[in-house]
């Protein structure tokens, strides 16, 4: 198998389960290349089936199927070759809602994955951001703990983790149906 493709906003998709091992042929290239994006994919029309991170990575996949794998719209304020690289050619991730696309320094962040809070409570930093979010003053401080407490990786709520790729802040939002 040819070396996995450079994503500069989501350094190791297989880590974070947006890629897959699938003996399937990419719908783009028709080729089966070992490896399949599992996460969303937003078309006009449906893809016939899954893409290979090599047709993300060059643009191909984006290109067929008129394809955002991130919803621009989430990323709104950065240049328009950030926002075209995030939503075109890296790979997304599966989320509860729609998902977003964090940033800091006046760039897209890296995506790390989907975490709990055990990770969260490694990166106080980013778990200030989800508690600061979903404060509310009209609810007792418990609602929130517990629902920090409940956030888990393969959960529901889910946390996601991203880091900045200038300073290296870690950077987090929450989710859940
Ligand atoms: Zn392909
Ligand atoms: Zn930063």
């Amino acid at each position: 198998m040819t070396a996995l493709p450079t994503f500069p906003y989501h350094p190791d998709p297989l880590a974070t389960g947006s890629l897959r091992p699938s003996a399937e042929p990419c719908c783009c290239c028709g080729q089966p290349r070992g490896l399949l994006y599992v996460g969303p994919m937003y078309t006009a029309q449906e893809a016939p089936g899954r893409v290979c991170p090599w047709c993300i990575a060059d643009g191909s996949a984006a290109r067929r199927f008129d394809a955002e794998f991130t919803d621009a719209s989430e990323l709104t304020g950065l240049p328009d070759d950030v926002v075209e690289e995030v939503c075109s050619r890296t790979p997304a991730f599966s989320s509860w809602q729609q998902g977003r696309w964090l940033a800091h320094c006046a760039d897209a962040a890296a995506f790390l994955g989907p975490v709990g809070i055990e990770e969260l409570r490694a990166h106080p930093e980013a778990l200030e951001m989800i508690r600061s979010e979903f404060a509310d003053p009209r609810r007792k401080e418990h609602f929130l703990q517990s629902f920090l407490e409940a956030l888990h990786a393969d959960g529901n709520p889910t946390a996601y983790l991203f880091r900045c790729r200038a300073c290296g802040e870690h950077l987090a939002y929450a989710d859940g149906t």
